[in-house]
């Protein structure tokens, strides 16, 4: 069986695909290029699981969402007390690029343009070369994303041909003692970082990182502290969506940063990372698309981080057991999408062919619609390859049965699906 996860990724893609409100950014030349058309999702899990729909392979520049990254970095090379001394920790409630410091001197926000220009000085020592200092992020990016990425220096180019507000950000971060490196350098710097090239699978596997406690959850490398990733998650939560910081986190309730190339990642602290691509953006600099992705996700599979019903700390297939036959498939737990997305891809791996099958919902506390959906899918899609497919639920927590293709799955007595030998 193939797994669903990327049939409904691409369902709420086309769900989104006619939303054209909204503009590229123009204040960088090669930004307004972009064809404003392409579309990309990514999902990754912590478990390392990597699912994508549309223009996933597309590459565009990171920007603004090297920010959660790039901190995280300056945190585990000098720890919070040293990066605090030099920026916030609240959100400014400000746009991206605002001119504002604290009464201190100090950036608030270490997500907006003055923070972040902060934020990259620290990398690599105060005596460290622009050249080394872009070097050593774009390796620890590349760390996290499993691959070289490199920094698209026409579009870096481009905007440091116009980048007299970050260039005024500078001087002033300069003319307080909070930067060392002159204003040029600074905006050089913060400029390289910001042009990596990236694509939603490279940053959901990055985010999925933050959320997988600092090891990235492909190659397996451990990367960053788990509790540097707890901070850097916080922050993203309260100041990542700038001056929409707060109705994004009410409405959608995904950690999340956005860039203005139109990419937009969400974590989901020890679940799932996720990553779009759309370029035309909203006044706030936020990709329109991207948004209503992650409003759907959040939505309709529940992904809200205060969501009540949002626990997934088990596995959730407590056990498969099989014979030549037979096969019944026991789950435990919550079924959130996360659950969900587990079960779906142990059924696939598990290749059953010709089986009476039964998925066993009787440890089951809580099913959530998307999992009612994708597991109807996948046990569709079993059938369709030749299994008997059944539920076993007294409880009646499926409580619609009825399949796409217009049957109805059967209920089964769990004792007509004892393997012999078995303990249940
Ligand atoms: N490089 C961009 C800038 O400084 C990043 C802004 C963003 O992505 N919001 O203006």
């Amino acid at each position: 069986m193939k797994t669903p996860i990327p049939f409904y990724l691409q369902k709420i893609l086309n769900g989104v695909h006619d939303h054209d409100s909204g503009e590229v950014a123009d204040y960088i030349p090669e930004l307004a290029s972009a064809n404003p058309d392409q579309l990309g999702v990514a999902l990754c899990s912590v478990t390392g699981h990597l699912y994508s729909a549309g223009d996933a392979e597309n590459r565009f520049t990171i920007q603004s969402i090297s920010k959660p990254f790039v901190y995280a970095l300056a945190l585990s090379e000098l720890g919070l007390d040293a990066v605090r001394d030099v920026v916030g920790l609240e959100p400014s409630g400000q746009a991206f690029n605002e001119l504002s410091l604290a009464k201190d001197h100090r950036p608030v926000n270490p997500m907006i343009n003055a923070g972040a220009i902060v934020v990259n000085q620290l990398i690599n020592g105060v005596d460290s070369s622009v050249e080394d200092r872009v070097e050593k992020i774009r390796s620890f990016i590349s760390q996290l994303a499993g691959r070289e990425v490199d920094v698209d220096k026409r579009l870096c180019d481009s905007e440091l041909e116009h980048a007299e507000r970050n260039l005024s950000l500078a001087h002033m971060l300069r003319s307080y003692g909070i930067i060392q490196d002159d204003a040029h350098d600074a905006v050089l710097s913060y400029t390289s970082q910001c042009a990596l090239s990236v694509d939603v699978r490279d940053l959901a596997v990055m985010t999925a990182t933050l959320a997988n406690g600092g090891r990235q959850p492909v190659t397996g490398e451990k990367i960053l502290d788990a509790d540097v990733c707890r901070m850097t998650l916080a922050v993203m939560s309260s100041c990542g969506m700038y001056d929409g910081a707060g109705r994004w986190m009410t409405e959608v309730g995904i950690p999340a940063k956005s860039g203005v190339a139109g990419g937009l990642i969400g974590t989901l602290p020890g679940q799932i990372g996720v990553a779009t691509f759309s370029p035309r953006l909203d006044e706030q600099g936020n990709s329109v698309r991207g948004t209503a992705i992650f409003r759907e996700l959040s939505s309709d599979m529940g992904l809200h981080l205060m969501s009540t019903e949002n626990r997934f700390g088990v596995h959730p297939v407590r056990s498969v057991d099989e014979d030549d036959e037979t096969a019944i498939i026991r789950l435990q737990g919550h079924i959130n999408f996360t659950a969900t997305e587990a079960i779906l891809h142990e059924l696939e791996e598990r290749q059953f062919s010709g089986k009476r099958l039964a998925l066993d919902f009787s440890q089951v506390s809580g099913l959530h619609k998307v999992g009612r959906r994708m597991l109807k899918e996948g046990l569709r899609r079993l059938r369709e390859e030749g299994n008997e497919v059944a539920l076993v639920d007294d409880d009646g927590l499926v409580t619609d049965r009825a399949m796409s293709d217009g049957t109805v799955l059967p209920l089964a007595d769990k004792e007509d699906y004892v393997i012999a030998g078995e303990e249940v």
